[in-house]
Order: structure tokens, then C-alpha cells, then sequence
């Protein structure tokens, strides 16, 4: 074997561990059938991590993560830790990782595969394919914010009280970046960007339309086009083959994509990257929660991982036959009718069988 890369492994909570190991046995079979060797490292972070260091993101995973070629991450949180200091709360590492190893930009793509026509809630979702490339460490989740005593009354005489904010605040530089990413994927793909904003309210919004009209003078066979957020959720569900490229912000960004998991039958299919610096590892992970409902049942839909490893070996590596091997197999997976439980519905018998985590982990494994 010629070529070797290490990747860190942080399962996380909930369903977090199995869907992580069902992404590695499909990424190593993948790999060494063309020559290539994976080296795991595990590290903890989220509610697992708060159970053995009493925080969520202890040093040693940033440097463990930081010292790797690349990250995957199954998910993080659940019920056991919703009520402790929301300072050292399971998703704080989230954050931390982000921001940590400088992933600015997530890439989410949305794609109703074959076969699934019938697990959208939609009527005719036709052929669903886009992108949503969403800011992932500025906005209103990285602003300033607190809370503060108020004496001052509302108009009707209530007394205002404690006051809590968030800031959503963004700079050039912040946006110009994401900005990027997002012409240079639609200038390879169907030439269509879409910046989904609130600029009819929000002043940083206006930056972001003005930003990216000058930046599409540098992309002439890029068709730019604006829509409000609250339209935007609208269109995704009326007209969703019509996408591309979305860029949009931190917030709106992940309120989005969820609602285009649904488009596509389940969140549980959905693969992310959040890259940043060139050279730097990236962070590869599904975009669902940790889904403590399904945890330790062998039900979770392992296939957002498993899409999620392929766009490490293509964004990171350019291991483009990996990559290409590992979305053939998850589409002849489900070409032949296996499904864990969230793709499958009521009155659907045609052909198709209903599995849990290891047996549709295998049946990718077999089809690669
Ligand atoms: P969730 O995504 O975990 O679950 C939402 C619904 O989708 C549930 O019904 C769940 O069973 C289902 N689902 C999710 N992933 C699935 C999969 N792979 N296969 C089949 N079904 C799947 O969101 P939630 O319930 O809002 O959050 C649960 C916990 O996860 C919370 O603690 C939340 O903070 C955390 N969370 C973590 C991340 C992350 O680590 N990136 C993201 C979102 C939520």
C-alpha cells in the first residue's frame, strides 16, 4: 500500500458510535481496495466527553483533531446532559471544533437519490440536486451576547426586566471567503447561486447582497439570484429541483438544511464537510443530530456518514475513485430495496426490505 492517511474518529453521543463505526468499515474496504491505508484515531468530545473530563471538548481532541489528516464526527448531545451549565453543554464542542480548526465554510449536498422518490413527504419533488454552502463561524451563533437588567418599560407599561441578545454580525472578509467557495462550486456544477438573506431587514444582509453582485462580475457564466430566507423555505419545498448552489449564513444556513433533509426523505441521508484552510484537516460529518431515541437499537441510518466519508476522500484527498466507489455503492444499496427504518414508509412493499445499521452497513460494503 502506497498511500496512508489518519483520520480522528470522534463518535460522540447517541447514535453517534454506531453510525461512525459503519462509516469506517465502508471507508477502510473502500481504501484498501485501491491501494490505500486508514489509520483511526478516536477521541472524545460532546456528553462523553463531559462524562470523563467534565467538559465537552478536552485539549487533547482540538490537538488530536488539529495533528490529523482529516476529522469524522458522528454526532453529539442528548437528554443526559440538557441540564448542565450551558458553558460546558455537549454542542459547545461543535463550536469549539469549528472554530477551532477553522472551518468557516459547511457544504451540505441535498440529493433525492434514486429510489427515494417515495419517502419525500413531497408529491413530486422531481430530480432534487443542489448545495447549500453555509458560513459556519461567524454570524449570530459566534456575535456578541448576553443578558442585562433592564428598569425601562415596554409601551404598555410592563417593565422590560432581564434583557437577553444575540448578535449577528459579519465581516467583508468573512463573507467574501464563503462567498467563494460558493461561485467556484456553482462555476463546476449547473452555474446557478442562489444567496438565500433577510436583506429587506438586516443591515448585514445588504453587505451580503452587495458582495456577492460585485464577486459575480469575476463568475459572467454564473446566473446570481437573492431570495429572503422566509421565501427561500417556501421554495424549497414548492420548487426544489430548481437549486443549485445556496449560500447563506450560519443560522439560516442550519434551519435550511434540515428542512431540505426532509426533501430528500430523511436528515439520515444527508453528508457535510466544513472545510477552512487549504492544508488544514477538514471535519466530515452527517448533519443529523445524535438522535438519543434510536440509540444502541441498531436502527440509525448509517448512510449520511458513510456519503459523509466519501466527500472526505474527494474534498480532501482528491481520492476521487474512493469517493465515486463509496456513492455507487450506497446507491446500488438502496437500487436494491434495503432501508433502515426513517427511509422506509407505510404501504411501500415493492421490493423493499427493511434492515438496522450493521446489515445495510454490509450490504455497502458488498456492493462496492
Ligand atoms: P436529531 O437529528 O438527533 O433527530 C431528529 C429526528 O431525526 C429524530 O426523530 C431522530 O430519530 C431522526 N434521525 C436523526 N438521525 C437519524 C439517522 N441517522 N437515522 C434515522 N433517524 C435519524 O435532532 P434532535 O432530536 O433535535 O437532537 C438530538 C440531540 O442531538 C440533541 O442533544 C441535539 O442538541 C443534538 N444535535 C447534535 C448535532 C451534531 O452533533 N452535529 C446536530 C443536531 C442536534
Amino acid at each position: 500500500m502506497s498511500k496512508k492517511y489518519n483520520i480522528a474518529v470522534i463518535p460522540g453521543d447517541g447514535i453517534g458510535p454506531e453510525i461512525t463505526t459503519a462509516a469506517i468499515e465502508v471507508l477502510e474496504a473502500a481504501s484498501s481496495r485501491n491501494g490505500i491505508e486508514i489509520f483511526t484515531k478516536e477521541l472524545k468530545a460532546g456528553g462523553a466527553a463531559i462524562d470523563e473530563f467534565g467538559i465537552p471538548l478536552p485539549q487533547e481532541t482540538i490537538e488530536g483533531a488539529k495533528e490529523s489528516d482529516a476529522v469524522l464526527l458522528g454526532a453529539v448531545g442528548g437528554p443526559k446532559w440538557d441540564d448542565v451549565d450551558p458553558e460546558i453543554r455537549p454542542e459547545r464542542a461543535l463550536l469549539g471544533l469549528r472554530s477551532g480548526l477553522d472551518l468557516y465554510a459547511n457544504i451540505r449536498p441535498v440529493v433525492l437519490h434514486e429510489g427515494l422518490e417515495t419517502a419525500s413527504p413531497l408529491k413530486n419533488p422531481g430530480k432534487v440536486d443542489f448545495v447549500i454552502v453555509r458560513e459556519l463561524t461567524g454570524g449570530i451563533y459566534f456575535g456578541k451576547n448576553g443578558v442585562y437588567q433592564s428598569g425601562d418599560r415596554l409601551p404598555d407599561g410592563t417593565v422590560k426586566g432581564k434583557v437577553a441578545f444575540d448578535t449577528e454580525s459579519y465581516s467583508e472578509g468573512e463573507i467574501n471567503r464563503i462567498l467563494k467557495i460558493g461561485f467556484d462550486l456553482a462555476d463546476k456544477r449547473r452555474k446557478k447561486l442562489t444567496l438565500v438573506d433577510k436583506a429587506n431587514v438586516l443591515i448585514s444582509s445588504r453587505m451580503w447582497r452587495t458582495l456577492a453582485t460585485q464577486m459575480s462580475f469575476d463568475y459572467p457564466d454564473v446566473e446570481l439570484d437573492f431570495l429572503y430566507v422566509d421565501n427561500a423555505a417556501m421554495q424549497l419545498i414548492s420548487r426544489p429541483s430548481s437549486f443549485d448552489v445556496i449560500v447563506t449564513s450560519n443560522i439560516f444556513g442550519d434551519i435550511l438544511s434540515d428542512e431540505a433533509g426532509q426533501v430528500v426523505g430523511s436528515i439520515g441521508m444527508l453528508p457535510s464537510a466544513s472545510v477552512g484552510m487549504p492544508g488544514k484537516p477538514g471535519l466530515f460529518e452527517p448533519i443529523h443530530g445524535s438522535a438519543p431515541d434510536l440509540a444502541g437499537q441498531n436502527k440509525a441510518n448509517p448512510l449520511a456518514t458513510i456519503l459523509s466519508c466519501a466527500m472526505m476522500m474527494r474534498t480532501m484527498f482528491g481520492e476521487e475513485e474512493v469517493a465515486n466507489s463509496i456513492e455507487n455503492a450506497v446507491k446500488k444499496t438502496l437500487a436494491a430495496g434495503l432501508r433502515t427504518s426513517d427511509i422506509t414508509f407505510v404501504g411501500e412493499t415493492n421490493n423493499i426490505t427493511l434492515v438496522g445499521t450493521k446489515e445495510i452497513t454490509q450490504a455497502v460494503i458488498d456492493n462496492l
